[in-house]
């Protein structure tokens, strides 16, 4: 199949590779010339604009854009892709953003003749590269089914959430209670230690007790607990708080629309915020933690 792929990111570069890989031809734009240069590489054809990949001859476009902004701008401005796409073209938006949003595009789509699926991921950049991801699928049911060979290639769970936007609403609802859940174990974990606990011993009782989660258990905040985990060197990779933040924002907005309560996640929120004015928005999310230390020398 000839597929457009648009937003080469840390998340999109390796989504694009594996469409490749699959056997798809695919055309790509990104504003950065490195990031497209290296998928001409890998096999693919560059265009040079959103309206060039809606003209070349795709039976369906991808975007992994930073945010809804840019996902305005792709499909509905002037150069965009909805101005020029053909009738029936599948589009598929994988970018993380706010369900309204999704929901608008998507519409706007629909009413010119073409389908639209948000379909955001969970899986990380690690997942992107290995075509592991899961997608989560906000649209009717047929363009979901027909979307299926193009998510397959980059992704191991595909699940239908429902309408349109339902994607963007599983993804926040996710994310909203992992950033909490976070928190609630760096608080747990610096409590612990601080009144005398064996950090190792404290993460193994909560972890076969009620506590347990996959913050306690796979991405454990306490450095040292668990070797693999970004706590255990200085918080590099894994999931940027930055990107907790984006998410966290995201839902408080979404809350906000729909007259919903978001009492943890706002305070989540902020406290999120206070890692990114310390300068740590770079590091694993997990480096909340440091809100419940003392500083430690650089
Ligand atoms: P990124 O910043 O690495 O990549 C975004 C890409 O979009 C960049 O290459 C940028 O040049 C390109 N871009 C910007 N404006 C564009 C435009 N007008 N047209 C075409 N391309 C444009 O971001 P990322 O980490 O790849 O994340 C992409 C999306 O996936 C975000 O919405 C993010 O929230 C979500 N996400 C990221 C992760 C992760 O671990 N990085 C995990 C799950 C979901």
């Amino acid at each position: 199949m000839h597929i457009g792929f648009l937003g080469l990111g840390n998340m999109g570069g390796p989504m694009a590779r594996n469409l490749l890989k699959a056997g798809h031809s695919v055309t790509v734009y990104d504003p950065a010339a490195a990031a497209v240069a290296a998928l001409v590489e890998a096999g693919a054809h560059a265009a040079a604009s959103p309206a060039a990949v809606a003209q070349a001859p795709v039976a369906a476009i991808v975007t992994m854009l930073p945010a809804a902004a840019q996902v305005k701008q792709v499909y509905l401005g002037q150069d965009g892709l909805l101005a020029h796409v053909a009738k029936g073209v599948l589009l598929i938006d994988s970018s993380t953003i706010d369900p309204l949003s999704a929901r608008e595009v998507a519409a706007r789509a629909a009413a010119q003749g073409n389908p639209m699926l948000d379909a955001p991921v969970s899986g990380g950049t690690g997942g992107a590269a290995a075509g592991t991801l899961t997608f989560m699928v906000g649209g009717e049911a047929a363009d979901f089914d027909r979307a299926g060979p193009i998510l397959a290639a980059m992704g191991k769970n595909l699940v239908h959430c429902g309408a349109s936007g339902n994607g963007q609403v599983a993804k926040i609802a996710n994310n909203l209670l992992l950033g909490i859940s976070m928190v609630g174990v760096a608080e747990a974990m610096s409590l612990g230690v601080a009144l005398g606990m064996d950090a190792k011993v404290l993460a193994g009782i909560i972890n076969t007790s009620s506590g347990r989660c996959w913050s306690s258990e796979i991405n454990n905040p306490y450095p040292g607990v668990l070797d693999n985990a970004p706590a255990s060197r200085g918080y590099s990779g894994g999931f940027g708080a930055e990107l907790m933040l984006k998410d966290l924002g995201l839902a408080t907005e979404a809350a906000k629309h729909a007259r919903q309560p978001v009492l943890l996640g706002a305070a989540a929120q902020q406290l999120y915020q206070s890692l990114s004015l310390k300068g740590h928005g770079g590091l694993d999310f997990s480096a909340i933690i440091k809100l419940y230390q003392q500083d430690q020398p650089a």
